[in-house]
């Protein structure tokens, strides 16, 4: 079983046209959902990477906040517009990893966020 038995006559080429439009949409649909939850959340569990100043090859990071919950990310140069009185509930000092973590929401469990948040969305 493939997954688009739905699909059999049809094709091959009209198969993989038909999944990318629903690949589209879906993505729409993602975005919309993605920026509803964002200006519901109250942002309350926080990630940051701290400043890194600039050196000899690099010029100077700003400290960058992301929310756990809804994954609406900001950079603190002078401060934060949304993230700033979340907790910040995970330090992650290398750059690299802070993104990785914060690339895709998580379910929202005691090993994400402090027992006390879990559930609140
Ligand atoms: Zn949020």
């Amino acid at each position: 079983m493939s997954g688009d038995d739905d699909l059999k006559g049809i094709d091959l080429r009209d198969r993989v046209m038909f999944i990318t439009a629903q690949i589209k949409d879906l993505q729409k649909k993602r975005e919309e959902l993605l920026g509803r939850l964002r200006n519901e959340c109250t942002h309350e569990a926080i990630t940051e990477t701290p400043y890194v100043a600039e050196c000899k090859f690099m010029h100077a990071l700003p400290p960058k906040r992301t929310c756990i919950i809804c994954g609406l990310s900001e950079e603190g140069w002078g401060g934060y517009e949304k993230l700033s009185k979340g907790t910040v509930v995970r330090v992650i000092p290398d750059r690299g990893e802070f993104h990785r973590y914060n690339s895709e929401l998580k379910p929202l469990t005691t090993i994400v966020i402090p027992e006390d948040m879990c559930g609140k969305t």
